[in-house]
């Protein structure tokens, strides 16, 4: 078991008497990154895009420096294919309102996978509302799989548009994005992928993906809250209009009208947050100098251990892939007879923070008969300790409730 002491540069784990095992919520973020903020608003604080005086002009570079970090992260091709947006779930609804009530109508339909978040399918129920184009839905396994049966049935020549996450936020699971975009490119659909769960633990190359748009938060992945991104091709994105409207998205304005600036400024609109996308930033350079090798590494170490424990409990399910590898980190799980309201607050009163309830993908445990589950869900910087007192805590959960065992 790797045992590095990553914890040193998270000023609040160090400070912490609790578990942290709630990193598919939000990360916690290392010292660089609030320094990364705090140097910005020490030394570059003006509003960046709109004066020629040179404090704005720097602020103007630390912030498209930080989209060039961003494009090369996901290896978009240019750095005009990412914007900035508050949080994964602007970056969806961006595409939603932009892209989807303008370019699909009734008789199309929207290929969904019943494992999304509330984000990537509440805009599309709009959409379809708005529309009339039909909602699919993509059943997976009760294991997570997305059969190629399934994949078919449900892209068909009426589908226009196809939601999934690459991970699940709820089983951990890694959906097959290449394969699928292949499909919905033969029908002339185009794949909105949600990162937000895949982006913070593997790499993501959305070139090699073909993907269509790409949407992950900055706070998930140990950047600062109140940034996020979304990858565009760039056809796509020029051909969209603007999501909303106001100061810094316009070449010029008229009584009767307005030119809309380029991509990406187009759908930037308002004062930007450029000490978020700088902190964004800091937070891609710390994972690309941890690399992705390790976090993997020590994230299946940690979710195996965290399986094989959990696991031997009679009483304990754990919902998804038996493959720890298929689960990204997290780990979902129910306890016969104890609600996860309870569960969490039992690990929460042994000093382990978890999340409990149905973790904003209502339709996935609806579907796997589940009303509500308890979330672990690590990060590198979790350790095998930490793992062993959660199994520790949930063997005597039953007992604490009343139970025999
Ligand atoms: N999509 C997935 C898979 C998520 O796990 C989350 C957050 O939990 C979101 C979308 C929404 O992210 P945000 O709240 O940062 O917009």
């Amino acid at each position: 078991m790797t045992t590095d002491n990553n914890r040193k540069d998270f000023p609040l784990l160090q400070q912490m008497d609790t578990i942290y095992l709630d990193n598919a919520a939000t990360a916690q973020r290392p010292s660089c990154v609030l320094a990364a903020v705090q140097e910005f608003y020490e030394q570059k604080n003006a509003n960046p895009l709109r004066g020629f005086y040179p404090l704005s002009l720097e602020a103007t570079e630390s912030y498209q420096e930080a989209r060039k970090t961003v494009q090369e992260f996901i290896h978009a091709k240019e750095p005009e294919e990412i914007i900035f947006t508050r949080n994964t779930t602007e970056s969806l609804n961006l595409v939603a309102y932009s892209y989807g009530l303008n370019f699909l109508k009734e008789g199309d339909e929207i290929a969904v996978t019943i494992m999304e978040h509330h984000s990537n399918l509440l805009p599309w129920q709009m959409v379809s509302r708005m529309t009339g184009a039909k909602l699919h839905y993509l059943e997976c396994t009760s294991e997570g799989e997305l059969t190629d049966e399934e994949l078919q049935k449900g892209i068909n020549e009426r589908t226009r548009l196809v939601a999934v996450a690459q991970v699940s936020n709820v089983l951990g699971c890694v959906n097959p994005i290449r394969k699928i975009t292949e499909m919905a490119h033969r029908v002339g659909a185009v794949v909105v992928v949600d990162g937000a769960q895949s982006v913070p633990h593997m790499p993501v190359d959305v070139q090699a993906l073909d993907a269509d748009f790409l949407a992950f938060s900055g706070h998930k992945l140990m950047g600062p809250m109140g940034i996020g991104c979304l990858y565009g091709k760039r056809e796509l994105l020029e051909k969209m209009p603007p999501f909303l409207t106001g100061g810094e998205m316009i070449d010029s304005v008229h009584r009767d009208g307005a030119v809309f600036a380029p991509v990406p400024q187009k759908f930037e609109a308002g004062t930007v947050n450029a000490a978020g996308a700088v902190g964004l930033a800091a937070a891609i350079r710390y994972l690309q100098e941890k690399g992705f090798d390790y976090i993997q590494k020590k994230e299946l170490e940690l979710t195996q251990r965290a399986m094989e424990g959990l696991g031997a409990l009679p009483y304990v399910h754990i919902l998804g892939s038996k493959d720890p590898a298929n689960h990204t980190g997290i780990v979902s799980f129910t306890i016969d007879g104890v609600h996860p309201h309870d569960v969490s607050e039992i690990l929460s009163s042994d000093g382990i923070d978890v999340r409990a309830g149905h973790h904003c993908a209502q339709p996935l445990l609806e579907y796997l008969g589940v009303r509500s589950s308890t979330r672990a869900s690590m990060m590198f910087y979790n350790t095998p300790e930490e793992i062993d007192a959660l199994i520790e805590s949930v063997s005597t959960i039953r007992r604490r409730m009343g139970y025999g065992e």
